[in-house]
């Protein structure tokens, strides 16, 4: 390691994130220093916060700082209704659109046999354990629309086949604000395919 040890090792952690390169963690670790020892622990308390009190909801798999997260201990979520999804940011996206008043569970990731997760890679026993106590009019399947949530979704569908009344899957379709010229083939096949009525109620 070139320069100052402890700085590198600084950028080199920091460019271990998503969407950060070497050359914005060197920008992060000069604006911390910039900013003095107050800025750099407020970022060590924080991840120390999430160290400590951060742990999966005993229920559903969601990120949570109790036994039960914040959706499970919502004593005004319809607990007919589940919906399925892939991490705990996909929880968060679903939530942003703030349509859905049901409760979640969270799967861990998706089947990926190439990657070698199975199914006992995913939090699948316990979905099936909830599915089985019964309740549940609704299943949503909110899995991404990849191959392998594809076959996530196919997986889990089986297991609620016979429990669950109703399951259902994501639409696929045209993003909002986008133009069917510029789309891909298989966006715009799976949006006719998924086409409803007009003007018809949700
Ligand atoms: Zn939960």
């Amino acid at each position: 390691m070139k320069g100052l040890p402890s700085l590198e090792r600084a950028v080199v952690v920091l460019s271990r994130f998503p969407g950060v390169g070497p050359k914005s963690a060197r920008r992060m670790v000069y604006h911390l220093l910039r900013r003095g020892d107050e800025a750099i622990l407020d970022l060590v308390t924080a991840l120390e916060g999430l160290r400590e009190r951060i742990r999966p909801c005993e229920r559903c798999h969601n990120l949570s700082e109790g036994a039960l997260c914040w959706i499970c201990s919502d004593p005004s979520r319809d607990q007919t209704r589940l919906c399925v999804v892939e991490e705990p940011s996909d929880l968060l996206a679903m939530e942003k659109a703030g349509l859905f008043r049901g409760v979640y569970h969270v799967l861990g990731g998706r089947l990926s046999p190439l990657d070698g997760i199975g199914p006992d890679a995913l939090h699948l026993a316990s979905l099936e354990s909830r599915l089985q106590a019964g309740g549940f009019v609704e299943l949503i399947l909110a899995t991404n629309p990849t191959v392998e949530g594809e076959a996530t979704a196919h997986f889990v569908a089986q297991l609620a086949e016979s429990v669950v009344a109703r399951v259902t899957r994501l639409a696929h379709g045209v993003p909002m604000g986008g133009e069917l010229e510029y789309l891909d083939e298989s966006t715009l096949y799976q949006a006719l395919i998924g086409r409803r009525n007009f003007r018809f109620d949700p």
